[in-house]
């Protein structure tokens, strides 16, 4: 494996783009974010692209393009997969990541099967790897059972997921189920500790037996260091994975150890948070800010209407403070309150108006000159990221985990984006003190 692409690929000529290294498509846009964030801590310098992006990504180790096809319909999945892959092999990617969850979302008809095997097809992957593994946060692989934490996935909270129940534990009979036309096998515990070769070997009496994808057991980091060798010395080139193996793999792929993976550039401007998070956490995240004295405006959501005045209000508040201390708007309420919210206006209404008026205060703010902006919630995020029109994060230094400070190229823009549970109580206050 070079760094600098295939050998006899040196041409005449202006200075080339350098061939990006690794290609990742996660299946959902946190998933992107806390793919990108290990291999960013493991020393890759990365940008994480929302859907394919539309121009050529310089100076960076991986592409994570963040998908939304975890639970779409199967045809587009694969679709979307197929475009992002092709989009990654003529940047040069030699080997491609399809990131899916440490619990293997997904039901009988898909989306981690089929696009699995569209990806393995694609590229004529002879054998492909698949492991969810996340030792660190509790998700390990044992005789092909997955575990979260000391319990079996089938017998864990997954069971009762709205989307995507995971009732079997046994990823064997769980992926093959998946498949039209490859057969999985697995590559037991014993043979991963027995290392790189043995692993290999196994591999390939697996794709003597028609076994063309694998389920590697993983119960520890030590596993995936063993895989992520395998995988660097041999030419698969497409691995099945939770983002634990992205710990593994940069070291493993010779990219060394770099202090400046997570640099970003300078943004100098005024600080501010919008929360839209209604999570336990988020909640006690704005009340500890609101408690050590941090300037703070509520958006009361009754009182949303089409005139945009709340916004107006909003943003005539934060004005005088900015440049200050970092200001925070949040709609973030109570279970009770938030009730309250979607009775009076309906719960998909609510979450709309409350969703559009906060990323109009995100954009208001940003032309007020804020340049280091903390978003908390998913969904609140989704909607401030598309009215800022940012396309493409470059990711820097983790501010909790799964949770990095990017930076937003057309806005010259600091950003952090905070799904509802993450981060400590004092996430906020935290966050602007992360260098
Ligand atoms: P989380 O990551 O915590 O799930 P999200 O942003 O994904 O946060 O979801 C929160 C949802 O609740 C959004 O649709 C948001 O618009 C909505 N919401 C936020 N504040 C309120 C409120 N005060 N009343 C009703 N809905 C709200």
């Amino acid at each position: 494996f070079s760094r600098h692409g295939p050998a006899g690929t040196d041409r005449q000529g202006p200075p080339r783009t350098p061939p990006t290294l690794l290609g990742c498509i996660a299946d959902d846009f946190t998933g992107a974010t806390d793919l990108a964030n290990n291999l960013v801590q493991a020393g890759m310098r990365v940008v994480q692209s929302i859907g394919v992006p539309d121009e050529p990504i310089d100076g960076v180790d991986a592409v994570v393009i963040a998908l939304k096809s975890r639970t779409s319909p199967v045809d587009q999945a694969i679709s979307e997969s197929l475009d992002s892959a092709k989009w990654l092999r003529a940047q040069g990617a030699r080997r491609l990541y399809f990131k899916i969850c440490s619990t293997f979302d997904s039901t009988p008809a898909g989306n981690i099967g089929p696009v699995a095997e569209a990806l393995a097809d694609w590229l004529g992957a002879a054998f492909v790897p698949v492991t969810p593994a996340f030792p660190a946060n509790g998700r390990t692989v044992y005789q092909g059972h997955l575990f979260v934490g000391d319990t079996l996935l089938g017998e864990s909270s997954m069971r009762h997921h709205p989307l995507t129940p995971m009732t079997e534990s046994n990823l064997v009979q769980v992926l093959q189920a998946q498949l039209r036309d490859r057969k999985v096998g697995l590559v037991p515990h014993d043979t991963v500790c027995a290392g790189p070769e043995a692993l290999r070997q196994c591999a390939w009496r697996l794709v003597a037996q028609g076994r063309s994808m694998g389920i590697v057991d993983t119960v520890n980091q030590s596993a995936l260091d063993v895989l992520a060798a395998t995988i660097a010395s041999e030419d698969w080139p497409l691995m099945v994975a939770g983002s634990g193996l992205a710990l593994s793999l940069p070291a493993a792929l010779g990219c060394e150890a770099n202090a400046h993976a997570q640099d970003l550039p300078e943004v100098g401007g005024a600080s501010a948070i919008v929360s839209g998070s209604c999570s336990a956490a988020t909640n006690a995240q704005v009340a500890a800010f609101i408690a050590a004295g941090g300037p703070a405006f509520a958006i009361d959501a009754m009182r949303l209407d089409a005139s945009q005045s709340l916004v107006n209000e909003a943003l005539a508040w934060a004005a005088p403070r900015l440049g200050q201390a970092p200001v925070l708007i949040y709609s973030t309420a109570m279970p009770e309150t938030v009730r309250a919210v979607q009775i009076a206006m309906g719960e998909a209404t609510a979450g709309d108006q409350v969703e559009q008026a906060l990323s109009q205060i995100a954009s208001g703010l940003v032309a007020l000159g804020v340049r280091r902006l903390i978003v908390a919630g998913g969904e609140t995020s989704g909607a401030c990221v598309k009215a800022l029109g940012i396309r493409t994060l470059r990711i820097g230094p983790q501010i909790d985990p799964g949770v990095p400070w990017c930076h937003a190229e057309p806005a010259n823009l600091r950003i952090a984006l905070k799904s509802g549970n993450f981060g400590t109580v004092d996430f906020f206050h935290k966050a602007f003190l992360t260098p």
